[in-house]
Parts: structure tokens; C-alpha cells; sequence
């Protein structure tokens, strides 16, 4: 099967890098020059927009930013829809609202596109390492059929449901990542404030019932105070903005998430939102008289 993948940022690039490595024989995009080099560089082919990518390939990827991204890709004038072919897959990896991936999903079948939507969670780690945890919704069929790419990219790997179905996952995994981000930069904060060394703090709690990947991973790079991105700040304010709009559209209450929601609000708004979600340390620092 011929491969496509659109957007070649933090994630897009290593998960693009490990379908070479699969084997698979691999047409990409980019917006820049600059996003293309590295896969032309390891053997993929250059497209000039996601039509001509859809136009060569059966299964076409894409990891963007948010979901007008995704519609100008796939539905836009030059996007996918209008290079497919018959029977085309397409997969968005981008973390997306659910409703709006059933929507972009629809429009795209009345023109004869399979959609999937398959975010992922993992990092730029688990994208370099194939690490990836996958979580799709759509056709079953259509599913079985990107598996083996979907091995190259992640480690665990799950049809949760129809189509949106992968998005409402993605948004529970977004609503424990932020707020318990949030939680270790908050208690660091509390140590640190109360005299003691938070990294005593941290290796103390990773024996404990407040193990996470988030204390061990995260925790370390705050206190390195290593705020370079990996998962930028404004990404997650995206991400906790889907979880409060479908939490209004459900008549839900999610008090730990609308808090956490506006902690990333404030990190963007005082400059933080290209840094690393991990710089909410910087927030409640500046917040604590520092
Ligand atoms: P990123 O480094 O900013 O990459 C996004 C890429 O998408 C950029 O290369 C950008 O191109 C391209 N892009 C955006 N809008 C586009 C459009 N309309 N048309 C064509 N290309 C477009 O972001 P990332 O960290 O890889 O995140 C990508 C997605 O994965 C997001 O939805 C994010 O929420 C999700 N995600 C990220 C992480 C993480 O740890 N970083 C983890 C899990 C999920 P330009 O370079 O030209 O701007």
C-alpha cells in the first residue's frame, strides 16, 4: 500500500520517519521546506499539497495543529478530498474535537473517503521510539487495513468505537495529563515554599500512591526547570478547550478540567503558551510573589 502523511512538526516528523522504517513506501507535505528535508533526506517522496499526495496514495495521514487544520487539509481547495481516489483511507492523528472529527468524517464520505481518527498520546518520545499509544474511531474494516502502519507508529493500539470515538478518548487522557500536571507543579510549588527540596519531594512520592509517568517524566523536567516543548502550552489550552466546550454541549460538570482550562488560559496570556506545558511551574511561581 502507498502511504501519505501531511504535517511534519514535533510528532508529525519521527511518526513519518518510523513508516520509512516500517517499509512503507511513503508520499509527504509540508507547508515548509524546512518540515519536508528530513523525510526527502531518508527516502520519502515530495508532494505540493495534500491533493497530489492523496492522488498517489491508498492510506493518507495527517498530524496538524487543530481542527480547521484538519478541514483545510482534507476538505480545502488542494486538500485530500480533492485528489482521492476510490476507496482512499484517511487517518488525522491530530488531537481534534470529537464533533468536529465526525463532522470532517462525514463530509469526507459523501465524496467517497474512509476518515479515521486516530490521536495519539506519548510525546515526542513515544513518537521517536515507536512508543505511541493510538486510539481510533471509525470503520472496522477501514481499521484493519492501517494496522500494520499503525505498528510502526505506537505500541498499543485500539479501536475504541465509530467514528469521534478516538477523540473522546484522546479528551479523558487530555483531562488526567492536564490536570495532573498542573497537580505536580503545584505541590512542587508547595514544597518549595515550605522550605523543603522538591526533588526529595518527588523521589520520596515515586514510591507511593501518587506514582504517575507525569510525577517521574514531568516532575524531572520542572525540576531541571527544562521548559523546551515537547507538548506546548497552547496545545493543551486547545486541548482543555475541546474538554469544556463538550462538557457544554453535554450539560456536564467538570470542575477539576474548567480549572485547569483556565491555568493553561493564563499561561498563554502571560507569554508562557510556546513553552513546554510543564512551565506551569512558572506560573505558580510568578503567582506565589516570585
Ligand atoms: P507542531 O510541532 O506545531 O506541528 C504541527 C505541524 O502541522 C506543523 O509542522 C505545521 O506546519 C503543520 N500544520 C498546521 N496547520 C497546518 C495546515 N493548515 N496545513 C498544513 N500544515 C499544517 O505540533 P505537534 O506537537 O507535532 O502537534 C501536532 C498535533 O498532535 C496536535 O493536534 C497536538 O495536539 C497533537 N499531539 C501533540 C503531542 C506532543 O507531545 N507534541 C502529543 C500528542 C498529541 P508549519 O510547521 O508549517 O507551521
Amino acid at each position: 500500500m502507498k502511504v501519505g502523511f501531511i504535517g511534519l512538526g514535533i510528532m508529525g516528523r519521527p511518526m513519518a520517519l518510523n513508516l520509512l522504517k516500517g517499509g512503507f513506501d511513503l508520499t509527504v507535505w509540508a507547508r515548509r521546506d524546512a518540515s519536508m528535508a528530513p523525510l526527502l533526506e531518508a527516502g520519502a517522496k515530495g508532494a505540493t499539497g495534500p491533493a497530489e499526495v492523496a492522488a498517489g496514495c491508498d492510506v493518507v495521514f495527517s498530524m496538524v495543529s487543530d481542527a480547521a487544520d484538519v478541514e483545510q487539509v482534507a476538505l480545502g481547495a488542494g486538500g485530500v478530498a480533492d485528489g482521492a481516489r476510490p476507496g482512499l483511507i484517511y487517518v488525522d492523528m491530530s488531537t481534534i474535537a470529537p464533533a468536529a472529527a465526525q463532522g470532517i468524517a462525514e463530509r469526507l464520505a459523501a465524496r467517497g473517503v474512509t476518515m479515521l481518527d486516530a490521536p495519539v498520546s506519548g510525546g515526542e518520545v513515544g513518537a521517536i521510539n515507536a512508543g505511541l499509544t493510538i486510539m481510533v474511531g471509525g470503520d472496522e474494516a477501514a481499521f484493519g487495513k492501517v494496522k500494520p502502519m499503525f505498528a510502526s507508529m505506537g505500541k498499543s493500539v485500539t479501536l475504541i468505537g465509530g467514528s469521534g470515538a478516538g477523540q473522546v478518548t484522546k479528551a479523558c487522557n487530555q483531562i488526567l495529563t492536564g490536570v495532573t500536571v498542573v497537580a505536580v507543579a503545584e505541590a512542587f510549588n508547595f514544597a518549595r515554599k515550605s522550605g523543603v527540596d522538591a526533588g526529595k519531594v518527588r523521589e520520596a512520592l515515586l514510591g507511593g500512591f501518587a506514582y504517575s509517568r507525569i510525577l517521574e517524566n514531568h516532575g524531572q523536567r520542572m525540576l531541571d526547570r527544562n521548559f523546551k516543548p515537547g507538548f506546548k502550552a497552547w496545545m493543551h489550552q486547545k486541548d482543555m478547550n475541546i474538554v469544556m466546550q463538550e462538557a457544554h454541549r453535554l450539560g456536564l460538570m467538570l470542575p477539576n478540567s474548567a480549572a485547569t482550562a483556565q491555568l493553561f488560559n493564563a499561561m498563554v496570556g502571560s507569554g508562557l503558551g510556546e513553552e513546554d506545558s510543564v512551565a506551569a511551574l512558572k506560573l505558580f511561581e510568578q503567582l506565589s510573589g516570585d
